[in-house]
Formats: C-alpha cells, sequence, structure tokens
C-alpha cells in the first residue's frame, strides 16, 4: 500500500522548504538570460478572491515554465496600499487606515504564499509604507523640476458622499461615483496636474510592443487626437474688449454652413455677452449645467438645449452675422470651449437647430441632393455646395484651400486638438503619499529639498471626509518653514492619486530597500522593460496608460533607457460563478482558501487554467475541481505503485511496437504542453497532461514497456506538471529517488523524429480497381481519408465526368470510391 496523496500535509513542507531555501530568490546574473513576468499587484483589500487566484496562477505558472527553461525569471509581488477604500474601510469600521491595510496585507500574503508561487518576497514593496512613497514624492519632484507638474485652478468631478474628488475616469455611467454610485457634480478647485498631453501622440504609438489591440484602440480613442483647424470669428459686443472667438473643427469646409455658435456655459466670455434681457435665462441654464457632469453632458441620450445670450459674430467668409447660444454639450476643456454650429453636416447641431428653429443649409451635396431639404445631418465628406469663392470642391480639397485662404489672411489655419486632459493628481484625503510642495508668503510654492524626503503623513490625522484635505487641519503638519527664506510657510496637504503610486512600482522591485536612489539603474538596466505583463483588461486607460507615461517622462530625464514599460501584455479574463459574476450580495462568491484546505492549492490552480481560455475566463463549478482533483490523485497513485513489465517470453515485436508509441506520445506531450505554455493557452496544457496520464494507465496494465521506458515517461510527465502543480510535482520526485529540487530541472526537449506521427499506407480505389498508395499519418479520419482520395491527381482522371455515388473506408487499409 502506498500513503494517500496529502495536499495539505505535502504543499506546507514544500513552501516551508522553499522558503527556507530561498529557492525563488533572484539575483542579477549575466551568465542566463532574464525574464520579467509581472502580475499587476493586488490592492490592498482584505481578501485574496478568486479572481486574484485567477490572474496570480497561470502567471505563476508561466513563470515557473520560463525558469526551467533556462531563465533567471524575475516574479515579484507587492501591494499597492494607499487609496479611499482603504480610508473608507477604516472610517466605517473605526480603525486606522495604518492599521487596516497592515492588517490586511499579512492576510493577503499568507493567502499568497498559499498558491504557492515563485514570488520573490524579498523584493516586496508596499506602497504606504515612508520608504517606498518618499521616492514617489521624488518623482513628483523630478516632474515638478521638468516642467511635467503644475498647479491650476480647473473644474472638478466631486462626489459629494465620498467628499473627494474624482479623476474622470472614476465617474462611471450615469456621472456616478465609482465607489458609492452618487451623483458627481462639478467644483472649482486649486488642483495639481501632471502635463501628460506632452506625450498625447507618442502615447498613441505602440511601437515595438505586443499588446492588445483593442486595449491599444482604446489607449488611442482615450487620446483622441483630432485634426482640423482653428477659425476666428469677429466679435463687435459693445464693451468687450476681446474682437474674436476662435473656434476648432474638424470639418471647415462646412465653414459656409455656419448658422449658430455655441459656448461652453462656463465660458469667461459668456458673462460678458449676455444681453440684459436674456440675463436671468442664462444664468438659471448655467446654474443647471454645473449641476450635471462632464459624461451626462456628453451622452448621446441627453436632450440638446441651450439658450440664446443675445450677443452676434461674424463668419468671416461670408460676412454673416451668427447668433450665439451657450449649451451644456460644449466642454470648456476640450478645443477653445467653442463650437460652430452646422446643423446640416453634424447630428447634434442638426437636432438642436430643429429644436430651436434656426436655419439648416446644405453646404456638402449628399448622393443625388437635388436641393430639398435634410431629413437628418449628412456627415459624409462630399462636394461643396453654397460655399461662396470656393465653388464645388470635394471636401478634402476643400479643407486644404480653406486653411490655405485663413493662413493667408491671418484668420486661423490648421491645428490639432486632443482629447486628452492634463492628469489630476490631487486628492483631498488622508491615505496617499503627501505631495511635497511647500507654499510661502513671499515665495510661492516651493518643492521640499529632496533632503528633507519624505514628507511623513502624519498619524494623528482626523480622516473623516469633510471635503477639504484631513491634512489642513492637522497644525503641526501644515505648519513648516520655507525652505528658501526660513520664514513661517505652509504645507501642501492634498495627497497624491494613488495611480501616481503604481506608476513606477515595476521599477521599485528592482531594488526595492535601495535608500539611495529610487530606482538603482544598473539592476533597472538589467530586470526591466518587463517581459510579460498580466492583469485586467479595466486598466487600459488609466493604471497602464499612466505607466507609460511615466516611463517616457522617466526617459527624457536620462533615468531610464526604454521607451515601453511592458513588452508583452496579456488580459485574462474573468471567473463567474453559477452564470454570474461573482459578489457578495449574490453570494455566489468562491472562497480559495476552503478549496486550498479542502482539495489542496495544486488542485486550486490546475483547476483554474483547466477552466476555460484564460483570456476568455470561465465558469467556477465544485464537480470540474473535482475532477481535477482526482486526475491529481490518479497522477499520484500511478507514479507511486511499482511498475511491473508483465511481458515474460521475449516478444520483441510487440515489446517494441509499445515502446515506439510511449516514445511517440511522450514527445507528442512535451511539443503540445510547451506550445501551449509559450502561448498562454493552459486549458489545452491541461487536457494534455491528462492524456498522457491516461496513456500511461494504459501502458501500466498492458505491462509491455521496460522499465527504464516507463520510467523516464514518469520523469517527463512530472517535469511538465512542476509548473501546473509545483507541490505534488516535488514530492513525487523526492518519492521517485530524484535530487531536490524538479524546479530547477531542466525543461524536457522534444525530438521533432520522434514525435511525428506512425504512418500507414493507404490503397486507393476506383470501383475496386487500384489506383493508387498513399503515405498517411496512422491516425486519419475517415473523412481525411476520402477527401485526400477525392484530391490525388492519378484518381482525379478516372473521376472525370462520373460522380461518386458510394465510398467504402476500411480503416488503416483502403479507400474505394464507386462512381457511376
Ligand atoms: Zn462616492
Ligand atoms: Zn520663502
Amino acid at each position: 500500500m502506498i500513503t494517500r496523496y496529502n495536499s495539505q500535509e505535502i504543499e506546507k513542507k514544500w513552501q516551508h522548504k522553499w522558503a527556507e531555501d530561498r529557492l525563488y530568490e533572484v539575483t542579477e546574473d549575466d551568465s542566463k538570460p532574464k525574464w520579467y513576468a509581472l502580475t499587476m499587484f493586488p490592492y490592498t483589500s482584505g481578501d485574496l478572491h478568486i479572481g486574484h487566484w485567477y490572474a496570480e496562477v497561470p502567471a505563476d505558472v508561466r513563470a515557473r515554465f520560463k525558469r526551467m527553461q533556462g531563465y533567471n525569471v524575475f516574479h515579484p509581488m507587492g501591494f499597492d496600499a494607499f487609496g479611499l477604500p482603504a480610508e473608507n474601510a477604516a472610517i466605517s469600521r473605526g480603525i486606522h487606515p495604518f492599521t487596516w491595510t497592515m492588517q490586511n496585507i499579512d492576510n493577503m500574503r499568507r493567502q499568497l504564499r498559499s498558491i504557492g508561487a515563485i514570488y520573490d518576497w524579498s523584493r516586496e514593496v508596499i506602497t504606504c509604507l515612508p520608504d517606498y512613497y518618499k521616492w514617489t514624492q521624488w518623482f513628483f519632484l523630478k516632474l515638478y523640476q521638468n516642467g511635467l507638474a503644475y498647479r491650476g485652478k480647473a473644474p472638478v468631478n466631486w462626489c459629494p458622499s465620498c467628499q473627494t474628488v474624482l479623476a474622470n475616469e472614476q465617474v462611471v455611467e450615469g456621472g456616478r461615483c465609482e465607489r458609492c454610485g452618487a451623483a458627481v457634480t462639478r467644483r472649482d478647485l486649486e488642483q495639481w496636474f501632471f502635463r501628460i498631453t506632452k506625450y498625447a501622440d507618442e502615447l498613441m504609438q505602440h511601437n515595438g510592443i505586443d499588446w492588445p489591440e483593442r486595449i491599444k484602440i482604446m489607449q488611442r480613442n482615450w487620446v483622441g487626437k483630432s485634426v482640423g483647424a482653428e477659425i476666428s470669428f469677429t466679435l463687435d459686443y459693445p464693451g468687450v474688449e476681446e474682437k474674436e472667438i476662435r473656434v476648432f473643427t474638424t470639418r471647415p469646409d462646412t465653414i459656409f454652413g455656419v448658422t449658430f455658435m455655441v459656448l461652453a456655459p462656463e465660458h469667461p466670455l459668456v458673462a460678458k455677452l449676455t444681453s440684459p434681457d436674456r440675463k436671468v435665462e442664462v444664468e438659471d441654464y448655467i446654474v443647471r449645467s454645473r449641476q450635471q457632469t462632464e459624461i451626462e453632458r456628453l451622452s448621446t441620450e441627453k436632450e440638446k438645449d441651450g439658450v440664446f445670450t443675445g450677443a452676434y459674430v461674424i463668419n468671416r467668409l461670408n460676412e454673416e452675422k451668427v447668433p450665439i447660444w451657450i449649451a451644456d454639450y460644449v466642454l470648456l476643456s476640450y478645443g477653445t470651449g467653442v463650437v460652430m454650429g452646422v446643423p446640416a453636416h453634424d447630428e447634434r447641431d442638426f437636432t438642436f437647430a430643429k429644436r430651436y428653429d434656426l436655419p439648416i443649409r446644405v453646404v456638402i451635396a449628399p448622393p443625388g441632393w437635388q436641393g430639398e431639404e435634410l431629413e437628418e445631418a449628412y456627415i459624409e465628406p462630399g462636394t461643396m455646395v453654397n460655399s461662396g469663392q470656393f465653388g464645388e470642391l470635394l471636401s478634402q480639397q476643400g479643407i486644404e484651400a480653406i486653411c490655405d485662404f485663413l493662413e493667408e489672411k491671418g484668420y486661423g489655419g490648421r491645428t490639432t486638438t486632443y482629447r486628452l486632459r492634463d492628469w489630476l493628481i490631487s486628492r483631498q484625503r488622508y491615505w496617499g503619499a503627501p505631495i511635497p510642495m511647500i507654499y510661502c508668503p513671499d515665495c510661492g510654492a516651493v518643492p521640499v529639498p529632496e533632503e528633507d524626503l519624505p514628507v511623513l503623513l502624519p498619524e494623528d490625522a482626523e480622516f473623516k471626509p469633510t471635503g477639504e484635505s484631513p491634512l489642513k487641519y492637522n497644525e503641526r503638519f501644515v505648519n513648516t518653514t520655507c525652505p528658501k527664506c526660513s520664514t513661517p510657510a505652509k504645507r501642501e496637504t492634498d495627497t497624491m492619486d494613488t495611480f501616481m503610486c503604481s506608476s513606477w512600482y515595476f521599477l521599485r522591485y528592482a531594488n526595492p530597500h535601495c535608500d539611495t536612489d529610487a530606482i538603482a539603474p544598473d539592476k533597472v538596466r538589467y530586470w526591466l522593460p518587463v517581459d510579460l505583463y498580466t492583469g485586467g483588461a479595466e486598466h487600459a486607460v488609466m493604471h497602464l496608460f499612466y505607466a507609460r507615461f511615466f516611463t517616457k517622462a522617466l526617459r527624457d530625464m536620462g533615468l531610464v533607457d526604454f521607451d515601453e514599460p511592458f513588452t508583452r501584455l496579456f488580459n485574462q479574463g474573468i471567473i463567474i460563478a453559477e452564470k454570474q459574476k461573482m459578489s457578495k450580495s449574490r453570494g455566489n462568491v468562491v472562497t480559495p482558501d476552503e478549496y486550498v484546505s479542502e482539495l489542496g492549492a495544486d488542485a486550486v490552480r490546475a483547476y483554474l487554467m483547466f477552466i476555460g481560455p484564460w483570456e476568455q475566463g470561465g465558469e467556477w463549478n465544485d464537480s470540474g475541481i473535482s475532477g481535477i482533483s482526482r486526475w491529481l490523485n490518479r497522477v499520484w497513485n500511478l507514479v507511486l505503485e511499482p511498475y511491473q513489465m508483465k511481458v515474460k517470453t521475449k516478444d520483441k515485436f510487440g515489446n517494441e511496437k509499445a515502446h515506439i508509441e510511449l516514445q511517440r506520445i511522450t514527445h507528442q506531450t512535451i511539443r503540445k504542453v510547451t506550445n501551449d505554455l509559450e502561448k498562454l493557452r493552459f486549458n489545452t496544457m491541461i487536457a494534455a497532461l491528462m492524456e498522457l496520464t491516461n496513456y500511461l494507465a494504459k501502458a501500466k496494465e498492458t505491462g509491455q514497456v521496460t522499465n527504464s521506458a516507463w520510467k523516464g515517461t514518469v520523469d517527463t510527465l512530472l517535469l511538465l506538471l512542476a509548473p501546473t502543480a509545483p507541490h505534488l510535482a516535488e514530492e513525487l520526485w523526492q518519492r521517485t529517488g530524484h535530487d531536490y529540487s524538479i524546479h530547477n530541472q531542466n525543461w524536457p526537449q522534444w525530438d521533432e523524429a520522434l514525435a511525428k506521427d506512425e504512418e500507414i499506407t493507404l490503397v486507393i480505389q476506383v470501383n475496386g480497381k487500384l489506383r493508387d498508395r498513399i503515405t498517411v499519418p496512422a491516425s486519419i479520419t475517415e473523412a481525411e481519408a476520402r477527401q485526400l482520395a477525392q484530391e490525388n491527381q492519378r484518381v482525379k482522371t478516372y473521376l472525370e465526368g462520373k460522380e461518386i455515388v458510394n465510398t467504402i473506408y476500411v480503416p488503416s487499409r483502403l479507400v474505394n470510391l464507386v462512381v457511376r
């Protein structure tokens, strides 16, 4: 009797041993090719759920595979530890955010260890600790010194419930707060921004990196580059010093179709231009629009409404007087905050003009247009009409001609705008890295000297949300002296957006304990860029976008020597349960800890990879994981129960045939598993390992191969299984008499000649007469055999003008086509 497979016992044993031996700790080693495998570090929410495991396990399997292939594999782990949830949870539970966060980290670290991954824990980073955020602050100073950080007043998304400013990305559908679901409003505040727009063009390019197409498209749309023209309209209004209003348009060819002008309600000219009789209506409208979020204002479902200001501009191309309106579908922050209304050729303007009975003038002729009124806007390019001196040019030529004309006359000209806005990083909350700036009454904004970093987050803050930073009321924190003139001054009290912390953590892993540099250049040069970055697609226009900006900014400062942080990106899918997304309210959340203690981490690992293609995810179900657990038990028994060759008399032929077949299946499995791992196709890899297991069970029963041939294949199975079920493989490796550790072994190689399918000769007949013989793989199916027979050149001449009425197939022998 062999001992039973006890996952609990062996998993604990090996995790302890690996940690003790520092098996997975890495050093920079120039003799080996490096491989930086990174998975997005978790937020310190408290519990590692199955979604985390789904992100982490396949990433670890892939990293282990690269390691066995001879790479120096770096697979670090850490914690994204600052941010609102910690603060909110702490407030609701009356615990300090630091305590709450560090307790969560302890628990999550324990859970992460239970995965049995190759994380190099000696390189852990925790973003809320001073030895990390000191350098987050240092990077702020670097950005500031390089003109990439600036302070400005700006309207911001404000969550009245969380009492905080939200980034555009944190405002979700219906203009609601991502965290609490409250309706978001607008507010003006003095804020810190990073000049991400400086890199707009470069961020649209993804040269030399292997990223999913949809992420690249989302990033390009996020930048939202538009090429067009800025056009000046004459403003002649008593008492207003401005003499023009400039408008951006991508369609200067429609300039003769302008019948109204629309300003954003918050445009500074609105107050000056509003005529006394329109004042009440205009002011009412402004108040209403301030209660809406940007997303609501831009929503296609929203009614396009507005009010007339009483003022006009002159279209310089045709000298026409054009009324000025305000409407909240125009945003101050996009373009110039003014839009020219061309209702015949823009859907939104068309709806607006219909609603307020404004003229709709066709200046681009739709196909077959006879001068009739339009039923809807015609937005395609076409031939210009009703366009004065420009006659009947095609749109593209018209755009060029009108831009030439504008530039010649000084009325404007070609320009490009972007949807992308600068990155607002100020947060009026406690649990973040303090922004290292000091305000002096004489010197203005003065950066904290580098030697004074970190600016420590005080422990004794009253962090309940008030709408202002809790640090503002902490006298000891606020009051300081000016680094320039030593007079009393005040500290900046806002903290940084946590996306700032995660924009550089992958650099810090290279040398997390260095207290003289944020990033150690030699180590960063060795490890970076990341070779494979895995994580959720929901980070497309946030973390993944900010990290690219950060890298490019550091490159321009000479701090790193590469353009892109993540050479390859892979997004995993989502694990659902009971056909739905897991959520506490539905009560369908799968807790990995329970399964780990019942069936073992190796079973959870293998099951997660078997559940479906990694990029698609799949549905968790208990019978599925039971099946996987049974398979691992079978492997255990198969390997440990002694093999006995059963052929007593030497049957050389049968012996040899069984031996060749075993070799072929083994080499085919090595090839399949290697290729699948290379391509991150984990589910089909597991299927191949199961097939090999089944084959071995059969071979054991027949007992036709030699003991050494049997042992060779068992060894191969264990090596191929090692990345997936690292504990089980290690235990069986030891019990079959090998040296520790299986994880330091080389990945098995296949021999193409041995992996080649067995071949047979198939006879092809037409009406029972031999017409050809062909060599085909032994595994050929009937359908494949038929097709090969019909497509055979020699056979074809006998089929000409005839009809195949029947096909007779004798497996491994012949195909007979019966024709008439
Ligand atoms: Zn909120
Ligand atoms: Zn000063």
